[in-house]
């Protein structure tokens, strides 16, 4: 059901009342300003539909809300409010309140039963008494959640109050070291896509942790072509790469981030290494220059896109990744 139909009119909430209570059905009432609709008016508009057979709600107008409470609230706009109420289960007709307290309201369609959130200690409302006196019942409902608008809205400012801390450079950045996946970091399986079948090679790990000792970033830039021709999923390289890092997490060594290129040759994408948009991506993202970017790959393409992204190039065979960080260092610190 749209929740503008179970949006009222004072003259609309006449009729529907009169046609309620001639159906036989217990009417309960409650109202209220739900600025920040939350779990305590949830829980509280549940329970309270849980007393009658159809619950009113009376949204207090905006200029109400600004009186009683606040003259800077409401955060949320009247209509916008009662649209909120209205798209809970529990309630079944909303309607405007413009006066502050519902006692005109009460009088006007005599619910069975005049419902409250929150700590009022029933004899406290103060229209409780004219509730009684035409002969109905006023319930308090409690809620287990311990919040309201204003809470938010504190919790709100109090973030605010506080800036994001800077993201923590490593101590000495020295640089961005991308590094190929598949014939690099481990065994070249064509379109791998099985975690079981990661081999990390020879050499690898301690040459990556040396690479991170120095201070570098570590980034894998990989082309996928697989994905492209429908071998396999995003998914299934994602597993692979969890495997991936998950070993080389448990040996210390942190990859930052990795770029890939889905997309199969005949898509003739800006990525797809000897392409350059992963290598330049990654120096933006990472905020390095190109001659503090070293591209490490095993193959012909990975020595092309290097070379035309400006970067610095190594090429590894399988099994000399330890030779080929000590060159990656010599050249960064020569860059
Ligand atoms: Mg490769």
């Amino acid at each position: 059901m749209d929740p503008v139909e179970k949006i009222l009119s004072l003259e609309q909430m006449n009729q529907w009342v009169v046609a309620e209570k001639a159906a036989g059905r217990r009417i309960g009432f409650t109202c209220g300003s739900f600025d920040l609709l939350h779990a305590g008016h949830v829980e509280y508009l549940g329970k309270a539909r849980e007393l009658c057979d159809r619950l009113i709600v009376a949204v207090n107008s905006d200029a109400s809300v600004s009186r009683y409470k606040n003259p800077l609230r409401p955060i949320v706009p009247e209509r916008e409010r009662m649209y909120v109420v209205a798209g809970l289960a529990a309630v079944d007709a909303v309607t405007l309140m413009e006066e502050d307290r519902p006692l005109s309201l009460l009088l006007r369609w005599k619910p069975d039963l005049y419902i409250k959130g929150g700590d009022y200690a029933e004899d406290s409302l103060r229209s409780g008494e004219a509730v009684r006196a035409y002969g109905g019942k006023v319930e308090v409902v409690k809620s287990g959640f311990d919040t309201s608008s204003s809470k938010l809205i504190q919790r709100i400012e109090l973030l605010t109050a506080h800036a994001v801390p800077e993201v923590a450079a490593a101590p000495s950045f020295g640089g961005l070291v991308l590094l190929d996946r598949d014939g690099t970091l481990i065994r070249n399986v064509p379109f791998l896509h099985d975690p079981a079948k990661v081999e990390i090679l020879p050499g690898v790990i301690d040459g990556l942790l040396k690479l991170q000792a120095a201070g570098l970033r570590l980034a894998i830039v990989t082309n996928q072509q697989g994905i492209g021709l429908g071998y396999y999923k995003v998914q299934d390289f994602i597993a692979v790469n969890q495997r991936l890092l998950r070993e080389l997490g448990a040996r210390g060594v942190r990859i930052s981030k990795i770029y890939f290129c889905p997309h199969s040759l005949g898509e003739q994408c800006s990525c797809r290494k000897p392409a350059t948009g992963m290598i330049t991506r990654a120096m933006r993202d990472f905020g390095a220059k190109p001659e503090h970017t070293v591209l490490i790959g095993d193959s012909e393409e990975d020595m092309q896109a290097g070379a035309d992204a400006g970067c610095q190039t190594v090429r590894v065979g399988e099994a000399a990744f330890g030779a080929a960080a000590e060159q990656i260092l010599s050249l960064l610190a020569k860059g």
